[in-house]
């Protein structure tokens, strides 16, 4: 497969032979910037690696370079219908913008953007939603896998007609099928790094559903150089479940977590402990397979080539090791325990970060 032209996002790479890039938008009120610091900084921790921010007004735009004062991660602008906002923006900082052609206004406006974007050298994402395309492909063609390539093919031939190539390419549909073909028409027709993401995806639930097929079907295709999984809510929420699709493809190093379903043998707490140390695991950056299993009887060996795992027993649980019973740890500090366990052994062995 082609690959990508290589975009420079602050100091993250996309494209070429880069890892695909996590990334998430807040959802505070930008000019509240002690909020969207916060928020950005929990989003960080979590594993994202570029965060977008939605630009309203000046106050938005302007905030930009006191929040990014404080934060380490790029930033990105996210403009609607207003270009002096996404002038502003650029000028507060912004490591890209992100904007829709079709609704930023003339052609002399759309060229003012791209005229600051190149004076300070950073990337615009061309994003096109089922709900903005512009009327007359929209009459052509409806929301189809057409329309989004015909329109995107007019939005790029416009800025690359001001002389400008640092693009990224997005289009979203709330249909799944549509997104994918979409998606795969962009993948085939453009040599700009492609942005995946299914729009409006859903709650924490169907959205992790949803968007599990409808990335993980492009990404099993090549396609995607940066994902966001959207979902309602917490954007906290949306990491781990895009680390999941990416380590399903073996495209992000994370721990695998193994628990059994329980039966009549569980004599211990284990719900809580699965949960408890699935955040903490969703937190590493590590190939480790740990196991958390109901009963000492069958878990052991049913779970023995997890590297690392516990077992429960009558209020107490066996520590094991690739399938070999280490100790016996009492209930109450099986969390505990078990998280010391899991750092020591990807300290001594887990490939580096
Ligand atoms: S590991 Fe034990 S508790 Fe869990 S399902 Fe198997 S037999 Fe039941």
């Amino acid at each position: 497969m082609k690959k990508k032209k290589v975009i420079w996002i602050g100091n993250i790479a996309i494209g070429g032979d880069y890892p695909i890039v996590i990334q998430s938008m807040t959802n505070t009120k930008t000019k509240d910037i002690e909020a969207t610091i916060s928020q950005i900084r929990d989003l960080t921790l979590a594993g994202a690696q570029v965060v977008r921010l939605a630009i309203l007004d000046e106050l938005d735009a302007m905030s930009i370079e006191k929040i990014k004062a404080q934060v380490q991660v790029p930033i990105v602008a996210d403009i609607h219908f207003d270009y002096k906002l996404a002038i502003l923006a650029v000028q507060s900082g912004a490591d890209k913008i992100r904007i829709n052609p079709g609704n930023i206004g003339s052609d002399a406006h759309l060229k003012a953007v791209v005229a600051i974007c190149k004076e300070k050298g950073i990337p615009i994402r061309i994003g096109i939603n089922s709900g903005s395309l512009p009327h007359d492909i929209y009459e052509t063609y409806g929301v189809t896998p057409i329309a989004f390539e015909v329109c995107m093919k007019r939005y790029v031939e416009l800025i690359e007609s001001f002389d400008f190539f640092n693009l990224v390419l997005s289009v979203k549909a709330t249909d799944i099928e549509t997104t994918i073909e979409a998606n795969r028409m962009l993948n085939q027709h453009f040599d700009y790094p492609i942005h995946i993401g299914l729009t409006e995806s859903g709650t924490i639930h169907s959205g992790t559903i949803r968007s599990s097929y409808a990335l993980g079907t492009l990404l099993h295709e090549g396609i995607g150089q940066t994902i966001r999984v959207s979902l309602t809510g917490n954007p906290l929420d949306e990491i781990p479940v895009a680390k999941e699709i990416l380590s399903m493809f073996s495209l992000y190093q994370k721990p695998t977590l193994i628990s059994c379903p329980t039966c009549g043998r569980t004599n211990y707490q284990m719900e809580p402990i699965v949960k408890e140390i699935e955040t903490f695991l969703n937190t590493l950056h590590s190939p480790l397979k740990v196991a958390i299993m109901g009963c000492a009887v069958n878990g052991p060996g049913e779970a023995k080539d997890a590297d690392i795992g516990i077992a429960g027993g009558h209020h107490e649980a066996l520590l094991f090791k690739k399938g070999t019973i280490i100790r016996k740890i009492p209930e109450e500090d099986i969390i505990v325990v078990l998280k010391e366990e899991i750092l020591k052994m990807i300290e001594n062995h887990a490939s580096p970060m």
